[in-house]
């Protein structure tokens, strides 16, 4: 026996979500099949040029060699609230309001550290970003999951919130615009989470990475722009969606300040901060020209209108989703996630993730990421098609 056991902390986090979808896309591969890969929520275009440019600029600038500050470049930070006034109106202090992030799964990540103690329930929506749970198991606390129903919208229903949970609750997360459902949510409901939270004194962290990838002229709202939101709440934000930089690591945490503070100190005893001259890269991201997020969004929206036409074409039940590049689908009638996603990838050659991976309240669905171009999104639907797999309802 090997002398290295693993922590058991580690046998709590589920299994590794794409561990089984890979052997079958190997198997795939090696028969030969053409892939389609709808199951990766990593966008395909490139990062913008003026960003990288500038990238290019402050890699050579040996003032960037050195270590950065853990809590980010005080500039970075500005940016960061100039874009958030102009984009939600609502005023954050720079220097305590902001905490930049190596991005935002990191903040995720290590929040529950600073806050959670063992035996304390963290509040976790299910189907979910799957940090939230691990973060907290990390950290000693119990998950307690909140179910995302169809029939409220894919929306925590506060209301039903076991009271024994509650009673040992620290935080609660929220994530819209949704992954996996790609659902979103209004002011008013916020307002709600926001009331909920300060009357329980539980810490309100919302997840908004895909506040800016929206449709039909739509604009998600910044939790923080509810009146007294910043008493309980934190806010998560990403360059990685936003922009096309997920492989850069940059994103930050906004609101209360007290919150940020306790995270920041876990951050000084865990990490440096992010490589100086991606926050200049970032600061051009947040204060230069704004018409490439459109751009993307435009991209997105024209893959979504192929994807979920092509669906309800072939019978199935699918959300239109309003933001987010994800597309949720519901399997047919007697079918299990893990079915569909097998059938999809060894008879058609498309990947696609199975919601029970984001959480056991995700069975049912299936979740398509719209990050391949449209040619490849009409051939996929037409492998769908001819399937002839039995319609939802
Ligand atoms: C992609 C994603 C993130 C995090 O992205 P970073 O690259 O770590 O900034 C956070 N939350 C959700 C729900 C995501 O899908």
């Amino acid at each position: 026996m090997s002398p290295f056991r693993l922590a058991d902390r580690l046998s709590q986090l589920p299994p590794y979500l794409f561990a089984e979808i890979d052997r079958l896309k190997q198997d795939a591969l090696r028969r030969g099949m053409d892939i389609i890969n709808l199951g990766i929520g990593d966008p395909d275009l490139p990062t913008p040029p003026h960003i990288v440019r500038r990238l290019a600029a402050a890699a050579v600038d040996p003032k960037n060699h050195q270590y950065p500050s853990y809590e980010g470049l005080l500039a970075f930070r500005e940016a960061a609230a100039a874009w958030y006034e102009r984009r939600f109106g609502v005023r954050l202090h720079p220097a305590t309001e902001v905490l930049t992030l190596i991005g935002s799964k990191e903040g995720i990540g290590h929040l529950p550290l600073a806050f959670v103690n063992p035996g304390d329930v963290v509040l976790v929506p299910s189907p979910g970003y799957p940090v939230y749970q691990a973060g907290t198991v990390l950290a000693g606390g119990t998950p307690v999951f909140l179910p995302l129903r169809e029939s409220t919208g894919y929306l925590v229903d506060l209301q039903t919130i076991p009271v024994d949970a509650l009673r040992r609750a620290k935080i609660l997360f929220l994530n819209y615009p949704n992954n996996p459902t790609g659902a979103t949510a209004t002011l008013e409901y916020f307002a709600e989470a926001v009331a909920f939270c300060r009357e329980r004194g539980l810490i309100l962290c919302h997840d908004a990475a895909y506040s800016e990838i929206a449709f039909d002229g739509y604009r998600p709202p910044s939790l923080l722009a509810v009146e007294g939101a910043k008493e309980v709440a934190i806010e998560y934000h990403s360059l990685s969606k936003t922009y096309n930089m997920t492989g850069w690591r940059v994103g930050f945490a906004v609101g209360n300040a007290e919150i940020l503070a306790g995270l920041g100190r876990i951050k000084t005893n865990v990490d440096s901060g992010v490589f100086q001259a991606i926050q200049e890269a970032g600061i051009e991201a947040l204060t230069g020209p704004q018409d490439c997020v459109a751009r993307h969004c435009k991209v997105y929206q024209e893959r979504r209108d192929v994807l979920v036409e092509g669906l309800l074409a072939a019978g199935f039940k699918v959300e239109r989703p309003k933001a987010s590049f994800y597309v949720w689908i519901t399997v047919p009638r007697g079918v299990s996630s893990a079915d569909l996603t097998k059938r999809l990838l060894s008879e058609a050659g498309i990947v696609m993730t199975p919601g029970n991976g984001f959480g056991e309240h995700g069975e049912g669905y299936v979740r398509a990421a719209l990050t391949l171009d449209v040619a490849r999104i009409r051939e996929a639907v037409h492998r769908i098609r001819k399937l002839q797999l039995r319609p939802a309802r």
